[in-house]
């Protein structure tokens, strides 16, 4: 039926010409061979041969919105940052992810979750790529790839591994914090609006009159925290592998929109230096007691995106994205992120990422970035080069200074960061396990993890794991290895 009597808009080709056919290829005769000058039909096969982008190496399948932040509370004394002034509110993009899994997994594997966030703010973008967790695996980023390919599958049997899962874990002490999340019952959450997001490193703000101070970030659910037992989840990984991302496409359809309270952890510029925990390392937190959460704003996510490929597959999100009143600190796992995001996203969408949709600021870009695949921007026509005497940007040193901390010249090393008081790889889980988890909670704990070993880990990785847990805390450890018994 042709176009007119079915009453919709005749099909183009990517170039805008009209289309003769949508059902039959150009042939001689009707059974005979294809030509070569059926241009569109060699144009439809050509175009979806190169649908797709490489997917992400981590946070493969992710899930997003679109949807502002307002401010609710006067932070000014601690940041300069537009974005978090009184009054403000800001456009932003959210994308929820799974990490380990590839594209297609089911949302409900038990696994940390991505909670990474754009804010189109007036001085440029400015990106926020936390997790639902505080803390992470490792405190270097020397480490991270080797973790991942822990979690991934085994070169040999393309299979993932819960015995390579282990050996890394219980080789690497420093993972008991985050290991004692991911088997809790945080581990799988009941919708990504369910759950909390951490910046989970800590970064530095500035005030107007250049006060330094450092900073941890917790989005708190509106929706109020909520979990899957393994068995919910495993039934779920059958019968609806999207239902994370069917939940959040559908509540913000039904004008249900997310929303999360922002709070903030300040700690003065001066207390790093003798605090008990090193406050850079990515697997401690700063005990609410010690520095009480204080309120910023409200995150409210609202529109979804009108095409998930353009909008959220080819977001790129990076931590680099750091604006006036906001900078990095110490933490190392932050500060590999800070090239390897980039990085990542040139290879995966091309070096022009920052043109697509998502990416675009909403403010004016001034670079002097030229050329290259997909470019489709202008560049500085007049003077492709700084400084120039045509009339094209230059630096506001004045006004614009690195986010710095004073650092005493020392030698060059390889070692862990210096201890600070409590530093020890089990003290906080041990807290969580003992003080933050009630007696049902820590059941499920056992049972989890006891239920985890129990899928193909091997001495004596196995006999490592229960150690590592009896240093968490020795009842817990002896419940798993119970468990793990049959008792
Ligand atoms: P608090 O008692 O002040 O805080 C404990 C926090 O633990 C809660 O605020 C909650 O964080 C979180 N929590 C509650 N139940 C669970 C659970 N089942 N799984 C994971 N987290 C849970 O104690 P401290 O600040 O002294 O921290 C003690 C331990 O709590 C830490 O070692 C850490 O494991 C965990 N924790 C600490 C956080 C921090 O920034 N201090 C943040 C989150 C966890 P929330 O309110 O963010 O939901």
């Amino acid at each position: 039926m042709t176009s007119a009597a079915r009453k919709v808009p005749f099909t183009t080709t990517n170039a805008g010409i009209p289309v003769e056919s949508d059902e039959h290829s150009l042939t001689i005769g009707p059974d005979g061979p294809i030509l070569l000058q059926d241009h569109y039909t060699i144009e439809k096969m050509a175009q979806f041969n190169r649908e797709r982008v490489p997917e992400r190496v981590v946070h493969a399948k992710g899930s997003g919105a679109y949807g502002h932040f307002t401010v609710t509370n006067d932070v000014s004394q601690f940041t300069k940052a537009d974005v978090f002034q009184p009054g403000r509110t800001t456009d932003m993009l959210a994308r929820f992810s799974t990490v380990a899994g590839e594209m297609g997994s089911p949302d409900t594997w038990r696994d940390p979750r991505g909670f990474a966030l754009k804010f189109y703010t007036q001085q440029g973008n400015y990106d926020l790529v936390g997790n639902n967790t505080p803390v992470f695996f490792v405190r270097d980023t020397i480490k991270f790839q080797d973790f991942i390919r822990s979690q991934k599958r085994h070169p040999r049997t393309g299979l993932r591994s819960n015995d390579m899962q282990w050996d890394f874990w219980t080789l690497s002490p420093e993972s008991a914090h985050q290991v004692t999340w991911l088997m809790g019952d945080r581990g799988i959450p009941k919708t990504y609006r369910h759950m909390n997001g951490y910046s989970s490193h800590t970064y530095m703000w500035i005030n107007g009159g250049g006060e330094k101070f450092w900073v941890k970030y917790h989005f708190k659910t509106d929706q109020g925290i909520a979990f899957l037992t393994q068995e919910e989840a495993d039934e779920l990984a059958g019968s609806d592998a999207d239902k994370h991302r069917r939940d959040l496409y559908e509540a913000i359809e039904a004008r249900n929109a997310p929303s999360w309270t922002l709070k903030v952890q300040i700690m003065p510029f001066e207390d790093a230096a003798d605090y008990r925990f090193n406050p850079f390392d990515l697997t401690k937190v700063w005990p609410h007691g010690d520095y009480p959460l204080i309120e910023v704003g409200r995150m409210t996510l609202d529109k979804n995106p009108e095409d998930h490929f353009v909008h959220i597959e080819q977001a790129a999100f990076e931590p680099s994205n750091l604006v006036p009143g906001i900078g990095p600190s110490p933490d190392k796992m932050l500060l590999g992120r800070l090239f390897s995001y980039p990085d990542t996203h040139r290879y995966r969408i091309g070096p022009n990422y920052t043109q697509l949709p998502p990416n675009r600021p909403r403010v004016e870009v001034r670079s002097y970035a030229k050329d290259g695949p997909m470019r489709y921007e202008p560049a500085n026509v007049s003077a492709p080069y700084a400084p120039n005497s045509a009339g094209g940007p230059a630096a506001d040193s004045e006004r614009y200074r690195p986010a710095s901390w004073h650092t005493e010249a020392g030698e060059i090393v390889r070692e862990a960061y210096s201890l600070h008081r409590e530093d020890d790889d089990w003290g906080q889980p041990g807290t969580m396990v003992r003080e933050v988890l009630d007696g049902p909670a820590r059941e499920r704990l056992a049972s989890n993890i006891s239920g985890h070993l129990a899928q193909g880990v091997t001495p004596p990785v196995l006999q490592r794991a229960f150690e590592y847990w009896r240093n968490v805390d020795k009842n817990l450890g002896d419940r798993i290895a119970a468990k793990f018994n049959g008792a």
